[in-house]
């Protein structure tokens, strides 16, 4: 199969055909470097950069052209938008316009290189091509598609029969007057600029035939593109709002003046919008990508988001989206690594080919990345061998770009060394400085993992603020615990390889949202069963999921303690995927905790003689309340603590943690008749019996060193 890539133009799917065999050319409208580039823009350049990967991994030798518009005044919108203030200011501090640009170029290469887009081969300057644009001005004045008046040459937009053939937008519709203001030297409405004289006391201008003055915006794509990759060329980018009137009038020109179709394939990205809105200054929702990194984002979540949006549908950005790219992205990389670093035997199923097709099938059929990305967790799940998985993951890198793999050689000599030197220490058994040395290693951005060929050296996922990676900790998790509340319930979802069951839940608590301002915290426990994407997947869907991934070594108190560090409700609920909600259960929650001494409330709880046996109890008051759904308030966390993380099975984990609460003079109480639905403990199913017989002891005998000697805690007792 052959690519084949939608076309504006066409308004079809068409099979590429390169003008010439085994090359591609392509021009990308590039940045305005009088203001720094969004992160809308830069999901334009990543389409374009896609594109340019795919293309090299199909053996085609690319030429890639993006312009630079250092003419910030080409941009009649930019004064409009009110931008141009910030050049003013600028230029009265005593820049000149080319540092300004200079300035904005040198951010813009800065974030394309932190997202690992590979550099076009050209990046054409405006300014640089003046005289360029104004030859083709005049080949299209000597062809009557032009005309000048006072110092000011127009289009003449009805002398071109296929105007609004690539947008559907004649310009007709444009009512003059309706802009900023009529023009009234243009023949006719629709003309548009393609030469404008200099006012009074401009710095930017340029000698023309027709004076001095400066060139309009779209000349400047039209003059570039066919001075540098010729009268043809094969791809055209842009982002959807270049397409009119943009792209129409490049049309115009080119075409005009060369009298024949240049670009063979229009290629638009959708839009990103932020929070549910177009990016714009006077809405604070324009965002870069070092304000990305500010917030701890490592650069290439982003690349990640955005290969899990198909260019032509909107992205919508929010946090949390960006926090589970980057979650994504991390745990990939891990597989990657595991896979890279595992011997080279070659055990598993099969040469790879079923997962290229599935690959390549996905990116022919118009860059579908999300599919590619899908193919890819596939293969790192499957049972391919190592050497297969690592084999293609390197293959499929080169197109996703993705530094899915490490590279040795990049690690900095300074790390190095502070690696061999942890080497030396840990030969010699000196583990605690050892471990303050990868702590060291840690901080400069690299992590150190031991395989069998001997030390491998990773760049460290990312540290961005919360719900990153895969935690070790539940100090890893930022805790908001002083922080205000945000919602009135944080429902905490904690399972591991139960992805039935935690989708279940899930939508469950989802469910009660119309009711309540709630957030739904999931906390996947180590699973290894498909958990992950499809946490991602709900997190990308629904702002009000966030996801915490945990290695299951951290164990079941710590992975709780993720869930209360993360969360932001005045009630606090804890669920397993035992129970699943059938209906409204959190009125009947918060009724239950309105009383200022109540403690813990639940469906279910315990009543014990001894702190050895507990028994379940009808309540109202208990002992302890069972763990499958435990519901607090989270003044009471903060005033009680966290959960005890010794206990790393979930045995006696619920009555340890209800027992410091009764500590404090506080009740734990049944909520009666709560609509919910059991189902089977997976924690229990899953472990195998000798493995929670020693767990449930350990658990059972920690809690009994405890509370073994506070039996007056004990309703039996204290009544
Ligand atoms: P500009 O600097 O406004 O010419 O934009 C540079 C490139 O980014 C153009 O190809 C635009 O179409 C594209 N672009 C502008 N805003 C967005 C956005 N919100 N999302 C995606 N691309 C955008
Ligand atoms: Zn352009």
């Amino acid at each position: 199969m052959v690519l084949q890539l939608y076309d504006t133009l066409t308004r079809t799917k068409q099979p590429f055909k390169p003008l010439e065999s085994r090359k591609a050319s392509i021009y990308s409208c590039g940045p305005t470097v009088y203001r720094d580039v969004h992160i809308g823009n830069l999901r334009t350049y990543l389409l374009a950069d896609w594109l340019r990967r795919v293309l090299e991994a199909q053996d085609y030798q690319v030429q890639h052209v993006k312009n630079i518009t250092d003419v910030g005044h080409m941009r009649q919108e930019l004064l409009e938008r009110g931008e141009d203030k910030v050049i003013a200011a600028a230029i009265a501090a005593g820049k000149t316009p080319a540092e300004i640009a200079e300035h904005y170029t040198e951010s813009f290469l800065r974030d394309e290189k932190a997202l690992n887009i590979k550099p076009a081969h050209e990046f054409p300057r405006a300014t640089e091509h003046i005289g360029h644009m104004i030859e083709m001005i005049e080949s299209l004045i000597a062809k009557e598609l032009a005309y000048e008046v006072s110092g000011n040459v127009y289009y003449r937009v009805e002398r071109f029969l296929g105007y609004g053939k690539l947008s559907g937008n004649t310009g007709e519709g444009l009512l003059e007057g309706v802009r900023a203001e009529a023009d009234p030297l243009k023949e006719n409405g629709r003309d548009f600029s393609l030469w404008k004289a200099a006012e009074k006391g401009r710095v930017a201008k340029w000698s023309s035939p027709w004076g001095d003055g400066f060139p309009g915006w779209h000349i400047e794509c039209s003059a570039m593109s066919t001075h540098l990759l010729g009268e043809r060329f094969d791809f055209h980018t842009g982002g959807v709002d270049n397409i009119f009137p943009h792209h129409e009038d490049e049309i115009a020109q080119s075409e005009g003046a060369l009298g024949h179709q240049v670009v063979g394939h229009w290629v638009h990205g959708q839009h990103l919008l932020v929070d549910g809105l177009k990016m714009a200054k006077s809405t604070g929702n324009v965002y870069t990508l070092p304000q990305l990194r500010d917030r701890g984002f490592e650069p290439m979540a982003f690349r990640y988001l955005c290969a899990t949006v198909h260019y032509r549908k909107r992205l919508n950005f929010t946090f949390a989206s960006l926090r589970a790219a980057s979650a994504g992205l991390s745990k990939l990389r891990q597989e990657a690594f595991q896979a890279a670093g595992a011997n080279g035997e070659d055990t598993g199923a099969g040469d790879g080919s079923a997962w290229e097709e599935a690959f390549w099938d996905a990116l022919k059929d118009d860059l579908h990345l999300p599919r590619a990305l899908a193919a890819v967790w596939r293969l790192v799940r499957s049972d391919a061998s190592p050497r297969v998985k690592t084999r293609l993951l390197r293959a499929f890198d080169e197109v996703l770009g993705l530094d899915l793999l490490p590279q040795p050689s990049e690690v900095p000599d300074a790390v190095r060394a502070l690696i061999d030197e942890r080497q030396e220490l840990r030969r010699r058994e000196d583990f605690v400085p050892a471990d303050a040395l990868r702590k060291r290693v840690e901080d400069a951005g690299y992590e150190v993992r031991d395989v069998r060929e001997g030390l491998a050296i990773v760049p460290r996922a990312t540290s961005a603020p919360s719900d990153m990676g895969v935690l070790h900790s539940s100090d890893d998790v930022p805790s908001f615990l002083e922080q205000p509340d945000e919602f009135d319930f944080s429902v905490i979802l904690t399972g591991r390889d139960d992805l039935e069951g935690l989708r279940r839940a899930a939508s469950a608590v989802l469910a009660q949202s119309d009711r309540h301002r709630l957030e739904l915290i999931v906390v996947d426990n180590g699973s290894s069963d498909g958990t992950g994407d499809w946490l991602f997947e709900l997190t990308q869907q629904d702002d009000r999921v966030r996801a915490i991934t945990c290695d299951h070594n951290i164990g079941t108190g710590a992975a709780r303690n993720c869930g209360l560090r993360a969360a932001k409700g005045t009630i606090i609920v804890l669920l397993d995927t035992s129970v699943e909600p059938t209906d409204e259960f959190l009125t009947p929650i918060a009724a239950a905790l309105e009383d200022g001494t109540t403690g813990i409330v639940g469906p279910f709880g315990v009543n014990s003689e001894d702190m050895r046996e507990f028994e379940d109890a009808p309540g109202p008051e208990v002992d302890a309340v069972e763990g499958y759904l435990m519901a607090l308030r989270r003044s009471l966390v903060r005033e009680v603590g966290l959960m005890d993380e010794k206990f790393r099975f979930y045995r006696h984990l619920d009555l340890d943690y209800s027992l410091a609460i009764r500590e404090r003079g506080y009740r734990n109480r049944i909520v009666p008749d709560l609509p919910l639905r059991r189902h089977a403990h997976t924690d229990w199913e899953r472990t195998p019996e000798d493995e929670r017989d020693r767990l449930s002891k350990r658990n059972f005998y920690r809690f009994l060193k405890k509370y073994g000697h506070s039996t007056d805690l004990l309703l039996a007792k204290s009544t």
